[in-house]
């Protein structure tokens, strides 16, 4: 691997009650009761930038200058659709779903 930037991330372990904060009990191994991943990413967002995407992207040295979505594959928690020509990138997942959408159904080479 090479490029490498990826952050040094501590291993966590599911508590039992939701890390949204609102105390619920979640299931085995769930760090979230259900959709509140989403509440408290957006909790994140408004509490440390304001709930500004951009306000985020410049607090951690990105921007136009330096992309972050090139950051994503560099450390490899996202992939690049490999459909010649297409900018696409995301999780391996929704590189999947883009892929079947925009390219058919049989392109995944
Ligand atoms: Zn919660
Ligand atoms: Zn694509």
């Amino acid at each position: 691997m090479m490029g490498m930037t990826t952050p040094k991330l501590p291993r966590l372990i599911p508590t039992g009650t939701c890390w949204c904060g609102c105390g619920a009990e979640t299931g085995v191994g769930a760090f979230f009761a259900r959709g509140h991943d989403k509440v408290a990413e957006a909790a994140l967002l408004a509490a440390e930038y304001g709930s500004s995407v951009p306000q985020m992207l410049h607090k951690h040295g990105y921007g136009p200058g330096r992309s972050v979505t090139h950051d994503a594959v560099e450390n490899g928690a996202w992939i690049r659709c490999d459909h010649r020509g297409c900018p696409y990138v995301g999780a391996p997942a929704s590189v999947r779903s883009h892929a079947r959408k925009y390219h058919g159904p049989n392109t995944t080479e």
